[in-house]
């Protein structure tokens, strides 16, 4: 596997893509997470927002690589436990442009969500 070769090889840190992190946190948690369920999984996800919330008001940098990483751990986990293929679902809803202008630089009007 080249993600284990690359590992090995000096301190650089192995590329990360949405596919492979779905897949390492299935590998780490997901019986753990099957037991605990979506619903109880959810409230997790909740809680690290609420810790990035703050570490974005207070935190530093090192406190807000930690919060990003775990609200994407979480949200990994509630998308194997569901089913979900996060690339499918990204790639799906963002890959041909916004979803709502269909342009690669937005050009939807300021009050719209996009
Ligand atoms: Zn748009």
């Amino acid at each position: 596997m080249s993600e284990a070769t690359s590992r090995q090889s000096g301190s650089a840190r192995p590329a990360v893509t949405l596919a492979s992190f779905q897949q390492l946190i299935r590998d780490m948690y997901f019986e753990k997470d099957v037991a605990r369920g979506i619903d109880g999984t959810f409230m997790w996800l909740m809680e690290e927002v609420g810790e990035l919330a703050s570490a974005l008001r207070n935190g530093t940098h090192e406190e807000r690589l930690g919060e990003f990483a775990d609200v994407l751990a979480w949200l990994a986990t509630i998308a194997n436990v569901a089913g979900v293929d996060l690339s499918e679902a990204v790639s799906r809803k963002y890959g041909a442009g916004c979803p709502g202008c269909g342009q690669f630089v937005c050009t939807c009007a300021d009050a719209e969500k996009p």
